[in-house]
């Protein structure tokens, strides 16, 4: 059965996408720790991160290069932070995370309530900014 992350890039389930090209997909987290909190994932399913073959995880980080400099344009932040942990979606993935300090990509915590229409705006903003 596809993955909840393969859905989403077929289109059967909603998102508001960020970037894109033939072998990768940038959308929002939908319990984002910090605002921009964005998800790259690989369109090939793969659950594991590092059971991907060295060139296309090359492949993987350039992209999350690209997104990651958009977020830094579109949002405020001093840096992009990057975590991988993959324990609930079994759809490989690395977020990447707009922060100004060590505490803005605390996992455990509370999730920011952003409504649907600022999590629009913001990828409006973050896709922008995406060259
Ligand atoms: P983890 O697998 O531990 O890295 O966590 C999975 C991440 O995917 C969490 O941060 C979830 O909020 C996020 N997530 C799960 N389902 C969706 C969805 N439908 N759209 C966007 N993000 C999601």
């Amino acid at each position: 059965m596809a993955t909840i992350f393969s859905r989403i890039v077929a289109g059967e389930i909603p998102c508001h996408k960020v970037a894109e090209n033939d072998e990768f997909f940038a959308f929002l987290d939908i319990n984002p720790v910090a605002l921009g909190h964005t998800l790259v994932i690989p369109k090939k399913e793969v659950d594991y991160i590092f059971d991907i073959d060295d060139p296309m995880l090359g492949r993987m980080m350039a992209f999350a290069k690209r997104v990651a400099h958009a977020q830094e344009s579109a949002i405020a932040c001093k840096r992009v932070g990057l975590a991988v942990m993959g324990l609930e979606v079994p759809h490989a993935h690395i977020h990447l995370i707009p922060i100004t300090k060590e505490s803005d990509m605390y996992f455990g915590g509370k999730k920011l309530e952003i409504s649907q229409e600022k999590l629009a705006e913001i990828a409006a903003k973050i896709q922008k900014e995406y060259k």
